[in-house]
């Protein structure tokens, strides 16, 4: 040990420097890891940059890194903008849902390679206008995209759609077809998606005459592409193996009391694979000890916390927690009691108790995961130690179609069987499980896993809400 250490002490300091040039950023180590999954397969690496800064982008970029997928126009409009000096070979994937009045903005963004989603001869028509405007003499590959879940194309108009392209459409070249997923499918292997879209793309080079090998299979992302490459995918886009997690909800992080009060306003709309519009704020009062406000769609949540205090109650070593709600319901009080007790390090605090004060403000589903999100962020504003940043869920599950919507606005469907999860992510520990309903077992093991895997998205937006509240109180160590 001490020979070992004497040793890296007398390396010379230019050895340390060129060592240091040569570190790898994170993004870099996992582009990397990602490369080695695909190596030795002709599948092409498009990296989806969504959500994550132009200098992720470019970091990749210097990493080799050519081809990057981007959902929102305007996203894509800026790091396109930012990017075009430094990364002059870039290649960028539209692949989001294409909106027929963005059609000339997105034909206008710089080094833009290939549009995936186009569903329907609308945007084709659309697309060919606007590329004929500007005069455009390559021509703009597309991937028609057959994504049930958000009203793309159905196999058999992916190939007319095809087709279409082909005769009417100069200006557009077809570059092959490529589907997201459904969710409910997204653990199969075979993935019976993937299988669709194999067929799409082989119907379609015996109807047009054109061979497969000049057709994209692009299917794939970060938790299946090992599936999809195996099932013939020519092109897989990953987007969290390579930049980590998205803050997939872009919540509001400046609310005031005001705003709290314009409740209307908020909304339940949503696709089926994400959250409802989600904001939070972690310390709402100036003077009370720990408070914070959530709001979940229609939902929200107010809670505030007092304690630690003394109490002659608690004769225990460890501290209690007691938890009131303002509605008259007793299910979620017990639950969020027995939740709020497992996440919070109750050894520190010796015959202590503390009241969360929990105000249900608006119901529209969710609320135990509301209050249980709410609850952490005033007890984190409060100074009192947890063991980890917990993140909590509302998921159903359809029996007739078998398939799951994530956090579902009320009234749910009759039928509907409702399951809310948290856990300790950094202990992979469960603290909260409500099924209400009748599952198999093995149906419960998958809506617990689906629950939990969902419920993990909302850890970056904890910890950026929590952040943030403490980023205006210099004295604060954190
Ligand atoms: C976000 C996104 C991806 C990347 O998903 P990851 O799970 O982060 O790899 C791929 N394709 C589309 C269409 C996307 O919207």
């Amino acid at each position: 040990m001490i020979a070992c250490f004497r040793f890296v002490s007398q390396l010379p300091f230019w050895y340390l420097r060129s060592f240091q040039s040569r570190m790898l950023t994170t993004t870099q180590t996992n582009l990397d890891s990602v490369r080695a999954q695909l190596a030795g397969k002709s599948v092409r690496l498009v990296a989806v940059s969504k959500y994550h800064p132009a200098e992720s982008v470019r970091e990749c970029y210097e990493h080799n890194q050519r081809h990057f997928g981007e959902n929102y126009v305007q996203e894509l409009e800026e790091k396109a903008n930012q990017l075009k000096d430094t990364c002059p070979e870039i290649k960028w994937h539209f692949i989001g849902q294409v909106q027929s009045n963005k059609i000339p903005k997105i034909c206008s963004i710089n080094n833009l390679f290939c549009v995936e989603t186009v569903e329907s001869e609308k945007h084709c028509a659309a697309f060919e206008k606007a590329l004929a405007k500007i005069n455009s003499d390559s021509q703009l590959k597309v991937n028609t995209s057959r994504e049930h879940q958000k009203g793309g194309a159905s196999p058999e108009e992916a190939v007319e759609l095809g087709l279409y392209v082909n005769n009417e459409c100069p200006h557009i070249e077809l570059n092959g077809f490529m589907t997201i997923g459904s969710v409910e499918n997204s653990d199969k292997i075979p993935n019976p998606d993937f299988v669709v879209l194999a067929s799409v793309r082989k119907e379609f080079s015996e109807k047009a005459g054109v061979s497969l090998s000049s057709l994209e299979l692009s299917m794939g992302m970060s938790t299946d592409m090992d599936t999809a490459i195996k099932q013939g995918s020519t092109s897989v886009r990953v987007g969290t193996a390579i930049f980590g997690m998205r803050e997939l909800i872009k919540p509001q992080w400046s609310l005031s009391l005001q705003d709290m009060k314009k409740v209307e306003e908020s909304s339940d709309e949503k696709q089926d694979d994400s959250f409802r519009p989600i904001s939070m704020k972690c310390g709402v009062f100036e003077d009370s000890k720990g408070s914070a406000y959530i709001e979940m769609g229609k939902t929200k949540v107010l809670v505030e916390v007092d304690g630690p205090r003394e109490s002659p109650s608690v004769a225990s070593q460890r501290g209690k927690i007691t938890v009131t709600v303002n509605e008259e319901n007793l299910r979620i009080r017990a639950q969020l009691e027995s939740a709020i007790s497992a996440m919070v390090h109750l050894d520190k605090y010796p015959r202590a108790e503390f009241m969360v004060n929990v105000s249900i403000l608006s119901s529209s589903g969710g609320e135990l995961s509301a209050c249980i999100l709410a609850s952490a962020l005033a007890l984190v504003h409060a100074h009192v130690e947890l063991f980890d940043i917990p993140v909590a869920g509302h998921v159903i599950f359809l029996p007739q179609t078998k398939s799951f919507v994530i956090d579902p606005p009320s009234p749910l469907p009759p039928s509907a069987i409702s399951i809310t999860v948290a856990l300790l992510p950094n202990l992979n520990q469960l603290i909260c499980t409500r099924i209400k309903g009748a599952l198999s077992v093995a149906e419960s093991r998958e809506a617990l896993s689906f629950a939990c895997k969902h419920s993990l998205r909302l850890y970056p937006v904890m910890r950026k809400s929590i952040l943030s509240s403490f980023q205006n109180q210099p004295k604060t160590v954190l």
